[in-house]
């Protein structure tokens, strides 16, 4: 195991920010840990990355104590805190420079270059931070995270503020990264999950309400099946209802329609299509997207 949590609270004054909260995971894992704001994620990666100590409960990360082997577990593990504190009036590799240096590595030179090519920052390399954009920034948060090759790397919220092209390639950067490193990331995006995790975490006011494999949860969730068709001319409402199995059918706009049912009853559908003399033009099963079941799994009930 790569990351082992058991049964940790942490309370600020009388609030308890995390609640009796257990995971562990793999090593080689890419997990999302997703949460709206104030569900404690923060505070449990600072925990796990021993810049906070927990109020109750056992963490072990690669196997060490984080009450008692925290410069074992620094040295196993690269963090990106969420708000990305960087010294903005240094150079990219006078930065990285000072990071390799404090974990005394060797061949610092070697290791900052490594560092700049993996995460892409060639053409910006001769810059200082403060003139770069937020994308590089977070490569560059990335790099210092990376630099001492950790086992580990947990990434609080690595995409929030990034534009849709930087979005793209900083997930590709961390699929990459994730090909060989156990990987925790947080974030509240839905979709960020989908596209980069294997498993998801979800957490809600301190507590762990799911954790699952991504498709797991997505089907799971499914109460019905929702399948999207067009057709290439004008199909009535009576006309769909009558399709074997179909529970409700809702019109989107001109001849595009959702029809929900108990299973996939695209076969059905089809034949009506054949019986009816309609063509379809498009149809596929409509993916239920994380989006709805974070929202039902953290909704207050
Ligand atoms: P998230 O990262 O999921 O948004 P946090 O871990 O940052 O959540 O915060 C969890 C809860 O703990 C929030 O209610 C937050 O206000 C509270 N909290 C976080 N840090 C502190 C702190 N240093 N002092 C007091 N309360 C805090
Ligand atoms: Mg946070």
């Amino acid at each position: 195991m790569s990351i082992e949590v058991k049964q940790v609270s942490k309370y600020y004054g009388s609030q308890a920010a995390l609640d009796q909260v257990s995971f562990s995971i793999k090593s080689g894992e890419i997990v999302g840990f997703l949460g709206p704001n104030g569900a404690g994620k923060s505070t449990m990666m600072k925990i796990i990355t021993c810049y906070l100590q927990k109020s109750e409960g056992e963490v072990k990360v690669c196997g060490l104590d984080v009450d008692n082997d925290s410069l074992e577990i620094r040295k196993k593990v690269g963090y990106l805190p969420e708000h990305n504190p960087l010294y903005l009036e240094m150079y990219i590799k006078e930065y990285l420079s000072f990071v390799a240096n404090i974990y005394k590595l060797k061949n610092v030179k070697q290791r900052v270059a490594e560092m700049i090519k993996l995460v892409g920052l060639e053409k910006e390399q001769h810059k200082k931070i403060g003139a770069l954009s937020k994308g590089y920034r977070q490569r560059v948060g990335l790099a210092q995270a990376m630099i001492h090759n950790p086992e580990v790397l947990i990434l609080d919220e690595p995409t929030t503020g990034l534009d849709p092209n930087q979005l793209d390639e900083i997930r590709q950067l961390i699929l990459n990264i994730g090909k060989t490193k156990t990987v925790m990331l947080s974030t509240h995006i839905m979709q960020e999950v989908e596209a980069i995790c294997d498993r998801v975490i979800i957490i809600k006011d301190g507590k762990i309400v799911a954790d699952d494999s991504t498709k797991h949860i997505q089907q799971q969730q499914k109460d019905l099946l929702t399948i999207f068709v067009e057709f290439d001319t004008v199909v009535s409402k009576s006309q769909l209802v009558k399709i074997t199995e179909v529970v409700s059918v809702k019109n989107l706009e001109d001849n595009k329609w959702l029809i929900s049912s108990e299973k996939d009853i695209r076969a059905h559908v089809a034949k009506f299509a054949q019986q009816n003399e309609v063509l379809i033009l498009t149809i596929r099963i409509e993916e239920q997207s994380m989006e709805q079941v974070f929202k039902k799994l953290t909704s207050k009930k």
